[in-house]
């Protein structure tokens, strides 16, 4: 079973000139999943997170069914303005802007040893404001988690954790 070949590439979206990276077609598949999810557990266990973090929204398709795997608890860091109650906000550069990103405030014990997990590396930058959120919140970031990765971007060296993804394009 190679998870690769259930990953489809989309030209020009968002935009022109963008190749889309869309694993609606690897979730679709119920084995090509289920290998996805016994991969990602096998990369993350070694870390021994005490909680599974995931990033809005395609993250939160990658940790759910990894926190059932390894039974662990699993929080959502979500784009401004979603998560209701105390929250804690980081906002963070762009190209061009900036964005938000938040996490409620109880969600996180001091200490707590974490592993983030998104659907996919590009730039980094979401997954380094993810990183800086969960500091600010006395986490400790054990490792950075991915399907895919685009190595060409060199997005994991703007990340100080370890990080791994399934699959790679260069
Ligand atoms: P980065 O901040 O540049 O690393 O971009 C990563 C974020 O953008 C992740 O949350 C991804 O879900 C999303 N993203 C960027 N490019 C793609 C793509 O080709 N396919 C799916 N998601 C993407």
């Amino acid at each position: 079973m190679n998870i690769k070949d259930h990953i489809r590439s989309i030209p020009d979206f968002p935009k022109p000139g963008i190749l889309f990276y869309d694993i609606s077609t690897l979730l679709a598949h119920a084995d090509a999943w289920q290998e996805t999810v016994r991969q990602l557990s096998d990369a993350v266990r070694p870390h021994k997170p005490d909680l599974l973090v995931g990033i809005e929204s395609r993250g939160f398709l990658v940790a759910a069914p990894l926190a059932l795997s390894l039974g662990l608890g699993f929080v959502m860091i979500r784009k401004r303005g979603k998560l209701p109650g105390d929250i804690i906000t980081h906002s963070y550069d762009l190209e061009y802007g900036t964005d938000t990103i938040e996490i409620q405030a109880d969600a996180i014990k001091p200490g707590a040893r974490v592993v983030v997990l998104d659907d996919l590396l590009a730039t980094g930058g979401t997954m380094a404001a993810a990183i800086s959120l969960l500091r600010r919140m006395g986490a400790e970031v054990a490792a950075a988690q991915f399907i895919i990765e685009l190595g060409f971007l060199n997005g994991a060296a703007k990340l100080d954790v370890p990080a791994q993804a399934l699959v790679t394009y260069e």
